[in-house]
């Protein structure tokens, strides 16, 4: 993050605002919403501006703007378009540590004005860094359309009850999910529909009746994050990686998706890389387990479908084993991301009928596949974990009776930003990725449709 966002209370405040035009109205305008007392110094200003601070909170000097203006101020907006100016005004600001914005020049300034869906005392601000406003401010307008305008009220009505909760539920996550169950049930449903004392008297009756073991009954929500990008996640997944208290999470899953949980989840990476398994397997199973029965809500978070070479399922046995409840949420699995965004469709009419996928990995050296079927026509093959074993696969298809200019493709992280593709036949694959630098995790894919990448590609 390049800011720190956070919201800051003016209220009763002298803030300093510099320049009387248009500029210093609009900023004017916002302080005042937030009720600072404005200082305002401007050679003049416009008659907008005069009526706006007319109540004797304010104080208006009308002369050129001095060093000593920023004395017991606890702000300071810089809204006049002298360049030098604006930057003595800074300079002064930052001799005394006061937080300066100076509008239009983000070099400049300590903080920024985000963009605001207000709904007070809800408030949702967005920033773009300062390096397009207009960008925040198109996405606060998509915001402002789903966030329902009684949401303002029900903060109001859920502040009214914060203490009533806090004296009877001492844990911590069950208080949220008490919370939780207010604000996605009837509750909150009844208090938008404007019927304030029956949600008052839901609020009351489902506190009286709490029962924490019922609250934490821990569950576990195994994810399939997809191939890498973020866009490719479902709606479910997302909502599962929000409510969650606890992520264990795979190498595979990228930074990116990993900052789509909630931002106070405990994560904890458990592996895995190829002979750096960061925990055992059975370790993973048993801390799910041990998590749920503490009452958790665990997300188990893994790279593309958590059934497709995922070992998902040995993990949930244990769990039903141990009567957890849980669910599986499945992923694009990186077959589907990484021939779509290779354009290599994985059957055609013309070129392939059936697809089948099998891991490359190796055990002693060897990777033990069913070549003769392999080696069938008219067929996509589509190998995870190949990298290392590349060579055996396609001297082994050859041998099998599989056509060595049959084409082939590797690719490198699929989907991401640093999608890489190559493309050869098994006869010259090999030695292609020998002389590149290739990056994990890499998928391969044989058969005639490979060549189509060349037609497709639209990435
Ligand atoms: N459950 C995962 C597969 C896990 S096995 C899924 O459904 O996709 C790990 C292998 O998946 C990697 O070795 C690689 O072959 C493949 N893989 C996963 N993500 C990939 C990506 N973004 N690009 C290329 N291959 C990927």
């Amino acid at each position: 993050m390049d800011y720190l966002p956070l919201f800051y209370k003016v209220d009763g405040r002298r803030v300093l605002l510099v320049g009387g035009g248009q500029v210093a109205l609009r900023k004017a305008k916002f302080l005042l919403r937030a009720h600072a007392k404005l200082k305002l110094v401007a050679v003049e200003m416009c008659s907008e501006l005069e009526v706006l601070l007319k109540d004797e909170a304010h104080e208006v000097f009308l002369r050129p703007y001095q060093s000593s203006d920023i004395n017991k101020v606890s702000l300071i907006i810089a809204a006049t378009n002298d360049l030098e100016l604006n930057q003595l005004i800074a300079e002064d600001a930052d001799k005394l540590n006061i937080p300066v914005n100076v509008v239009d020049q983000p070099k400049l300034c300590s903080f920024i004005f985000p963009a605001v869906v207000d709904r007070s005392p809800l408030l949702v601000a967005v920033s773009s860094g300062g390096n397009s406003p207009v960008l925040a401010r198109l996405l606060r307008s998509r915001l402002e359309t789903f966030i329902p305008s009684g949401y303002g009220a029900l903060a109001v009505f859920l502040g009214g009850f914060r203490d009533k909760v806090k004296n009877k539920i001492n844990s911590f996550s069950a208080r949220m999910r008490f919370w939780e169950n207010v604000i996605n049930g009837p509750a909150a449903e009844l208090l938008l529909a404007g019927k304030a004392e029956q949600a008052e008297s839901l609020v009351e009756t489902m506190l009286k009746g709490f029962d924490k073991e019922a609250f934490l009954q821990g569950e576990v929500y195994l994810v399939g994050a997809g191939p890498g990008d973020p866009d490719l996640l479902t709606f479910r997944a997302l909502r599962l990686m929000q409510q969650a208290d606890v992520v264990l999470y795979d190498r595979l899953v990228s930074p990116e998706i990993l900052n789509m949980t909630r931002q106070d989840a405990e994560k904890i990476h458990v592996g895995k890389q190829r002979e750096k398994h960061t925990m055992e397997q059975g370790e993973i199973s048993s801390l799910l387990v041990t998590l749920a029965k503490s009452g958790k809500r665990v997300l188990r978070l893994k790279g593309g479908d958590p059934f497709i070479f995922g070992r998902g399922g040995e993990e949930i046995e244990q769990l039903a084993v141990a009567k957890i409840p849980f669910q599986v949420v499945p992923g694009i699995t990186a077959a589907s991301g990484c021939s779509s965004y290779a354009g290599i469709p994985l059957t055609h009419r013309d070129y392939a009928q059936s697809v089948t996928f099998v891991t490359g990995h190796m055990k002693n050296n060897q990777c033990d596949l069913d070549w003769d079927n392999l080696v069938q026509v008219s067929q996509t093959v589509v190998i995870y974990m190949g990298l290392i074993s590349l060579p055996f696969i396609c001297e082994q298809l050859i041998k099998h009776g599989r056509a060595s200019v049959t084409p082939i493709a590797l690719i490198q992280q699929g989907t991401t930003p640093k999608q890489k593709i190559y493309v050869g036949t098994l006869e010259s694959l090999p030695d292609i990725i020998q002389a590149n630098d290739v990056q994990a995790p890499t998928l391969i894919i044989v058969g005639e449709v490979v060549a189509l990448h060349e037609k497709l590609a639209w990435q």
